[in-house]
């Protein structure tokens, strides 16, 4: 896979200036069919143990029409510092300091380095201002409170990967 190598990291639109702040940010959380359809997890397994990527949740049942799960798991880029964190604690689950920062896969000369774009970031839209974000869909908090309503069929896999990759 050849690497995404420039700014702006979605659809070239005329107001992003490229500045990259943000992936200095919060790195975006993936979906199920960034890995493929159906997701590879042997992709995904050796995504976690490169310590690049790791499972982040969201708290509380995502779905807005369900309070039935307590914490749901999705997949996304580790923060610059906390690489490896994602295996090193808790099986594959990121401390709460490791949440905020600089995308791994930021490079400041070429951009966006990952060859998994985070549907997250493709949703971004930037802004004259530069308060650029994704905007959830209708009744979601978060754009990842989406991400993680869609990885919930695959939960269970993916906290048995961060386990496995973490022992
Ligand atoms: S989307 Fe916004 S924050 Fe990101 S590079 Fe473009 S202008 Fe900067
Ligand atoms: S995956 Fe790429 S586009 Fe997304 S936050 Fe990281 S560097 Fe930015």
């Amino acid at each position: 896979m050849s690497a995404i190598v420039r700014l702006p990291v979605f659809a070239p639109l005329a107001e992003c200036k490229g500045c990259g702040a943000c992936c200095k940010t919060s790195p975006g959380a993936t979906v199920p069919d960034d890995w493929g359809n159906p997701p590879n997890f042997d992709m995904i397994r050796d995504a976690l143990a490169s310590g690049r990527w790791l499972v982040d949740w969201w708290e509380g049942d995502p779905r807005l029409d369900s309070a039935q799960v307590l914490r749901a798991y999705y997949l996304r880029p580790a923060v610059v510092g906390f690489e490896g964190e994602a295996v090193a604690r808790e099986a594959g689950f990121m401390s709460v300091e490791g949440q905020e920062g600089t995308c791994t896969f930021h490079n400041a000369k070429r951009g966006c380095t990952s060859t998994v774009k985070p549907a997250e970031c493709s949703a971004l839209q930037p802004t004259a201002t530069r308060e650029c974000k994704a905007e959830p869909p209708q009744g979601y908090r978060r754009w990842s409170q989406r991400a993680a309503e869609l990885w919930l069929p695959y939960s269970e896999q993916l906290i048995a990967l961060a386990w496995d990759v973490k022992s």
